[in-house]
């Protein structure tokens, strides 16, 4: 049986009477940690299990929790032995209100899969509870889903956006996060993972006054479809100029998701909508780009200023447009490693084929010698195999213009690929959501002009 939606909308009744609790997998069995340092900022902390066991926590101890088979055990020793699970709890009625607030716990991996990968150490308010999984701690976040947004919206981006890009991606994430059409992690004591696989939340570190004030201004509010749903609203870091329809990213339809020009009213961009194998190159490589009036361009918002408005791990680079070459040897790693042709002996041609309105790649072929000496074609399907494919570090989009190096015997000595923006394009751009913001507009304008035919409702007081 399929799993069910986390929110179900019964009777379209989406309002809700409270705040939901929401519960994030921080250390997943896959991180492979077989233990786990913490520190509670004051006395008042408490550790308990899942058979009423109890016992308070010392502010200045730095205490490890061991997975043993699939129990976990504490040390030093508060609460005797193994137990199936373990549950740190703040004193009652205690509520984050700035950076660095929470437990404090070391080396969460942050990336997860992704080429920026790393370890760092968060702080996380509310409740924790570690599980063990064949000797791999598992650790979860819960938390009141307002107090979540706060660490997503300051892990996504930073905490020095503008307020009214704030309130914008804060209500993305929430109506994400309800609209999600099944749990996305089942069989797991978590729903949602902290990572780009469901939406990076970092904890209570990026906070800032902005970001507290950004998530209490838009308390509740999240974006209902034209079938009273909560919106499936999926972002990405940078459209390139042209977002795209949810059907050519994830092969189905997602109310609210098509594609849109972002630029102003009578800007030269309005002839690239939609993107096409005919004006691409103009698209990617045109002088326009220079001086493009795009919400996502460097003109809007320049790159030498973005470091700011990024996440903690995001590492600077051109989301706007961006060159990548790649020699033959690199196209044969990438391909035999991560496309996963590995009777590859050399590449002979990228070829491109269907695209999306963004310009983005839907399908891509690649003409190759096989080890045994024959020719093979494979064709990659979806924007998101062609970026795993091309890169062993994931290419940033899959809108891109290939040029092929050929020698005179016919063989394949490199290829350029020059592209337009990163992620998959469907959605709120960050970037161009934070050049709309910059630019004066308000949080609403920028969601409606992403979102098509929603509505902003808020469901909870
Ligand atoms: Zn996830």
């Amino acid at each position: 049986m399929a799993s069910k939606a986390p929110f179900p909308i019964v009777n379209g009744q989406y309002k809700m009477k409270a705040e939901p609790i929401v519960r994030i997998g921080i250390v997943l069995a896959q991180d492979a940690k077989r233990e786990m340092q913490f520190s509670v900022p004051s006395d008042g902390y408490r550790v308990g299990t899942e058979n009423g066991g109890d016992a308070p926590l010392e502010k200045g101890t730095v205490y490890t929790v061991r997975a043993l088979g699939d129990g976990v055990a504490l040390s030093p020793d508060a609460i005797g032995g193994v137990h199936a699970s373990l549950r740190v709890a703040p004193p009652a009625g205690s509520r984050p209100t700035k950076a660095g607030d929470g437990i404090h716990v070391r080396k969460i991996v942050a990336g997860r899969g992704f080429h920026w990968q790393k370890l760092i150490d968060q702080t996380l308010s509310d409740v924790l509870e570690f599980f063990s999984q064949d000797d791999a701690i598992v650790m979860v976040n819960e938390i009141p889903i307002e107090n979540y947004l706060t660490g997503v919206i300051t892990g996504e981006m930073s905490g020095e956006c503008p307020i009214e890009f704030m309130k914008a991606q804060a209500i993305a994430a929430r109506s994400w996060l309800l609209g999600q059409p099944v749990a996305p992690h089942p069989g797991q004591p978590y729903l949602w993972c902290n990572d780009d696989c469901c939406q990076r939340y970092q904890g209570t570190e990026g906070w800032s006054q902005r970001a507290v004030d950004a998530i209490a201004q838009c308390r509740g509010e999240v974006l209902i479809t034209e079938s009273n749903k909560y919106c499936d609203a999926r972002y990405s870091k940078s459209t390139g100029t042209v977002s795209e329809d949810a059907e050519n990213v994830w092969a189905v339809p997602i109310e609210g998701l098509v594609a849109r020009l972002d630029a102003p009213k009578g800007s030269h961009a309005e002839k690239f909508f939609p993107v096409t194998e005919e004006n691409l190159r103009e698209y990617i490589l045109g002088d326009w780009t220079k001086h493009s009036d795009a919400y996502c361009s460097p003109t809007v918002v320049p790159e030498e200023t973005i470091k700011k408005y990024l996440g903690r791990v995001d590492e600077t680079g051109q989301y706007f447009r961006w060159q990548k070459k790649l020699t033959q040897a690199d196209l044969r790693e990438s391909l035999t490693t991560r496309g996963g042709l590995t009777d590859l002996a050399s590449v002979n041609a990228l070829r491109p084929g269907a695209r999306g309105r963004s310009g983005r790649l839907r399908e891509l072929d690649v003409v190759y010698t096989t080890k045994d000496g024959g020719t093979k074609t494979h064709k990659f399907t979806s924007e998101y195999n062609i970026r795993a494919a091309l890169s062993t570090k994931f290419l940033f989009s899959s809108c891109i213009l290939i040029d092929s190096d050929v020698a005179p015997d016919g063989t394949l000595r490199h290829v350029t690929l020059n592209g337009a923006g990163w992620g998959h394009g469907a959605g709120l751009c960050q970037i161009g959501g934070l050049g709309r913001a910059l630019k004066g507009q308000r949080y609403d304008e920028i969601l409606l002009h992403y979102y098509s035919n929603v509505r902003l409702e808020r469901i909870y007081s």
